[in-house]
């Protein structure tokens, strides 16, 4: 980023956080970086890094170019109905990541006219390797866009959709998704203990597995389906393995699963 936006951030608990550690890393400057939160206590060890902590949203919203929503999204609209008026007069770029809040909703309690992009992430983000889509709103300028995409793909990849249903999709693959390997990863465990490893080498081959099959198909140029049938050769051992996956039907359970996921995210939007 050439010039650094002054940015906000309203709630500063998990996901600001790692948006926060990744911007950091990058070298975006501390002392342009706002942090509001109702207990400042909370937010001490983020002053002593040398950012700006306020317990006043009015002031940030009023004060920034960039205002990251960060609250539960249980709260968003008592939050922001407050804040509508500075929105109005400041008209600083909102970035939402709570799930499942429209845009248009964050828009409406903001007054309406507020340049809104809607932000899924997932956890990952805590660790640099986040996933995140975006949806931005008719009122969000190029420059706004470019600035959405710096602070998101701080803490990973960036992905944008032209359509908000869409993001109901992304929650169901990659908001949703690390559950789905942690789950897939406890499974193998379990079994690798079954057929009598200890489980601390049944964790720790699982977990190298995983790492390493993610690393080789983001380093290949051929796609997932190609990989396995590379590995798997005829009447060997991976193909037993593969065949016992296919009688379950696995990729329908895996179709159920996602489709599920995505009619919660509709259901509470
Ligand atoms: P969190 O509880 O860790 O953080 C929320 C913070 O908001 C808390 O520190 C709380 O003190 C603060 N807060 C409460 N009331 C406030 C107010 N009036 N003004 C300012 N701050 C206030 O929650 P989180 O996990 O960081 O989630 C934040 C948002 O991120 C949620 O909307 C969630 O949907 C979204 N999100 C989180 C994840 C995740 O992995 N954690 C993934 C996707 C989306």
């Amino acid at each position: 980023m050439k010039n650094y936006p002054t940015l906000a951030f309203i709630g500063a608990g998990n996901m600001a956080r790692a948006i926060i550690g990744g911007l950091i890393k990058q070298g975006y400057p501390a002392n342009k970086i706002w942090a509001s939160e109702p207990d400042l206590s909370r937010i001490q060890d983020l002053q002593t890094q040398g950012l700006n902590v306020t317990d006043s949203n009015i002031d940030v919203v009023s004060n920034a170019d960039v205002v990251v929503l960060a609250v539960k999204p249980q709260i968003l609209k008592a939050v922001l109905l407050p804040l509508s008026e500075a929105a109005q007069q400041s008209k600083p770029l909102f970035i939402s990541v709570a799930a499942g809040i429209t845009s248009s909703s964050i828009n409406r309690w903001l007054g309406g006219n507020q340049s809104v992009v809607r932000c899924m992430p997932n956890t990952p983000a805590l660790v640099g390797l986040g996933a995140s889509g975006l949806f931005a709103n008719s009122d969000v300028s190029d420059e706004q866009r470019n600035q959405a995409e710096a602070v998101m793909s701080a803490t990973g990849l960036t992905l944008w959709v032209e359509d908000e249903q869409q993001l109901h999709a992304i929650t169901a693959v990659s908001g949703s998704g690390p559950a789905y390997y942690f789950l897939f990863m406890e499974a193998m465990i379990s079994a690798g203990v079954q057929q009598g490893l200890t489980l601390d080498a049944a964790t720790q081959l699982t977990l190298q597995t995983a790492k390493g099959a993610a690393e080789m198909a983001l380093q290949s140029d051929v796609d997932p389906a190609e990989l396995r049938r590379r590995v798997t050769s005829p009447n060997g051992t991976t193909e037993q393995a593969i065949l016992a996956f296919q009688r379950h039907d696995l990729e329908g359970i895996v179709a159920d699963a996602m489709g599920a996921c995505a009619t919660r995210s509709i259901a509470m939007a």
